[in-house]
């Protein structure tokens, strides 16, 4: 209890802080997702110890406090926050809730997108525009009238409509996000870059900072958008559903984002919601403002009101987030991982957190200078990130939650597997590495390197039936793979007659793999799957490449003095000279695989996202059958960028960039057709 009290003080001033960067200053020092991550935490706190909850927790509250130099305005209906959920289950707990308080099971969704602006109500009298004052904090805003006068989209008078002149008598208040598009960001940042002012992290806080300047002039020059999202309406209107107030405040002449199958619908039921969900979930990038989400509401306006408001959001709404890529969590522990070139990695052990759309539980620290130098010690709680299938990174600790129970991390002198001092090479000081090449865990990933998909792809050897056969002294390397007797691999408790059977068949089923892959999965230092193939394109065969003296290396194109350096220190090495033949003894004979034809020469593909026909490495076969390079990345020589499902935004980005032609499958079969 002492325990999550004092946690719970730290979050709350670290949260309200973070707040008073993003509400009042308009200049975040964090992305919303690690801001939304220690929200979430403090919310699982609050709800196991409701005693501990304080007035000033954020969770109490919307937004920041009004900024003075603003006349305060208190609003008629509060102006609310919404309540967010991350993933299917929470979307269907919601809805099976609003079922059950409703006691229906026909109700109706409205969906629509969330704007990542600034909230802001427009108050009409008469039909002509007479203020509009910000959300502040959602019960009293600041008056920002003259400035929201100058934004071309908010029409100084309401259009006359036949069915709709109620609104222009009295008072109609109108509220939306004012937002600044993308595009429009882009070129406003790089002018005040060039002017040497400083520049704004995202849309919408430059959005929220041109709004709050007291100068109306420098707003005009500013292009803001008003997107209208809801009409207060009275209990005797005709609006009964949101889709309804959506056309109305639509015909009166402003922008909202259109009820269809486009930017916001109506959703007969859950699953309808769920494919808005999933549709948005790659299109929103097209977008031209800023999204974190969607918008999910009950249709009939009259039941919205009545579910009423819980803390500081609406029962009947909620925000759907998409994942995030970065996120909070505890840095429980770090361990040092040792790969097959014997580097000695720090691995931090997390508290599981769901990042980019998967649960996390390791990320990489890279090494101990990095650890040092940005001060993550055992016990912070650390902003983590994930992009796409970018290896889980910690970014920083968070410095002003700890509690004075972290510990420096200190890096071992010795491995921890083998207990062979670490050494540091001239090559790449940074890190250490373990330099017996005999050490039991730079062996096992070396045989988990080589039997892996991109090399020789020999079905059912994952990490733990390698270890098993390691630990039973069955195999001491990689060669050892082929001598493997049934007899003995169906003794071991992993195995039954089935699983043995299925390892010696896919194992002998390699005898005569292609020679660019064996070489790849010898696993020597820097030669990668692109390297392996032009050795093998230049030497032909494993011998001539086993004689070939660096000089001889550095004549193939994109071979360098590191890599040349390292292939002959590789061929050099006894041991390694004894595997290849113990290979060759085991009956283990590479083959260069000839071009099928010349038509892919000279052209270089990267594949972004999943193709229907082919899985990666079978489309990288066929590019090299045909002459071709395959890259993993995008670079200046890339020729082009094959799309498939869910392609990578950043490959996309560099290619456009790079003026590289983006294919899609189809053209891509017609290229190796
Ligand atoms: P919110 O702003 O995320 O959601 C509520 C708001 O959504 C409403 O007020 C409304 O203006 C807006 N909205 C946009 N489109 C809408 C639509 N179609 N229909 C209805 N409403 C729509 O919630 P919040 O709790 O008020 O603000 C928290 C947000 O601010 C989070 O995204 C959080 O990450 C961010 N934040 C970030 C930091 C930071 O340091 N980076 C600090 C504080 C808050």
């Amino acid at each position: 209890m002492d325990a999550a009290k004092k946690r719970i003080s730290k979050l709350i001033d670290q949260l309200n802080e973070l707040s008073y960067e993003y509400y009042v200053l308009d200049n975040p020092s964090v992305d919303d997702s690690v801001y939304d991550g220690l929200i979430k935490e403090l919310k699982l706190l609050e709800s196991k110890y409701p005693d501990l909850v304080r007035k000033d927790s954020p969770t109490m509250r919307v937004g920041g406090t009004a900024v003075s130099g603003f006349a305060k305005v208190t609003h008629t209906s509060r102006m609310l926050s919404l309540n967010d959920v991350f993933d299917e289950n929470e979307v269907e707990a919601w809805a099976s809730r609003m079922e059950k308080l409703t006691e229906s099971t026909a109700l109706e969704f409205f969906v629509d997108i969330k704007m990542d602006g600034l909230a802001c109500s427009i108050i009409y009298e008469d039909g002509v525009f007479a203020s509009a004052v910000t959300r502040g904090d959602g019960t009293t805003g600041e008056d920002v009238t003259s400035n929201v006068r100058t934004i071309a989209s908010v029409p100084l008078k309401l259009r006359q409509v036949k069915g709709l002149e109620s609104y222009l008598s009295g008072r109609t208040e109108i509220r939306g996000e004012i937002v600044l598009y993308k595009e429009e960001f882009e070129k406003l940042n790089k002018q005040r870059q060039e002017e040497g002012l400083a520049t704004y992290a995202n849309p919408r806080n430059l959005a929220a900072g041109t709004i709050r300047q007291l100068d109306p002039k420098l707003v005009a020059g500013r292009p803001l958008v008003f997107r209208a999202y809801d009409l207060l309406v009275d209990p005797s209107s005709r609006i009964e559903t949101n889709e309804q107030a959506y056309l109305t405040i639509k015909s009166l002449g402003l922008i909202v984002n259109p009820p269809s199958f486009k930017n916001s619908y109506v959703a007969k039921d859950i699953n309808s919601v769920m494919k808005a969900v999933k549709m948005w979930a790659d299109k929103r990038d097209s977008l031209d403002f800023n999204t974190d989400g969607l918008v999910i509401k009950l249709n009939d306006k009259a039941i919205y009101k009545k579910l009423g408001i819980v803390g500081k959001a609406p029962r009947a709404a909620i925000a759907y987030k998409y994942p995030a890529e970065q996120s909070t969590t505890k840095l429980r522990d770090i361990f040092i991982s040792v790969g097959r070139t014997g580097a000695a990695t720090p691995v931090a052990i997390l508290s599981p957190v769901v990042l980019a759309g998967s649960t996390v539980q390791m990320a990489t620290l890279h090494n101990d200078g990095e650890i040092a130098r940005k001060d993550i010690r055992i016990g912070d709680t650390v902003v983590v990130r994930k992009a796409g299938d970018i290896i889980p990174e910690v970014v920083e600790p968070m410095v002003k939650l700890r509690d004075g129970s972290e510990k420096v991390f200190k890096m071992p002198k010795n491995c921890p597997d083998c207990n062979t001092e670490l050494i540091k090479s001239k090559q790449d000081e940074a890190i250490w590495r373990c330099p017996n090449s005999k050490c039991p865990a730079r062996v096992q990933n070396q045989i988990m390197h080589f039997a892996s998909k991109t090399a020789m792809d020999i079905d059912g050897m994952g990490e733990k039936n390698i270890k098993a056969l390691l630990d039973a002294k069955l195999i001491s390397d990689a060669a050892d793979l082929y001598s493997l007797k049934f007899d003995d691999v169906v003794t071991l408790d992993r195995f039954a007659e089935i699983s043995a059977r299925k390892l010696i068949d896919s194992v002998a089923d390699k005898k005569h793999p292609s020679l660019a892959k064996f070489v790849y999965g010898l696993g020597i230092r820097h030669v990668g799957v692109q390297t392996a193939n032009d050795l093998v394109a230049h030497f032909h065969s494993l011998d001539n490449l086993r004689d070939a003296s660096e000089d001889e290396l550095l004549k193939i194109e994109g071979i360098g003095e590191v890599v040349a350096e390292s292939v002959v220190t590789w061929f050099s090495d006894p041991d390694n000279l004894h595997h290849l033949t113990k290979f060759k003894k085991n009956g283990v004979e590479a083959v260069e695989v000839k071009l099928k034809n010349q038509s892919l020469v000279n052209q270089y593909f990267v594949i972004s996202g999943t193709l229907r026909n082919y899985d990666r490495e079978e489309a990288a076969d066929l590019i090299r059958s045909m002459g071709g390079v395959f890259q993993s990345s995008v670079g200046k020589d890339t020729t082009y960028l094959v799309l498939g499902e869910k392609p990578g935004k950043s490959k996309i980005e560099k290619a456009k960039k790079l003026g590289i032609d983006i294919i899609n499958e189809d053209v891509f079969n017609k290229l190796i057709s």
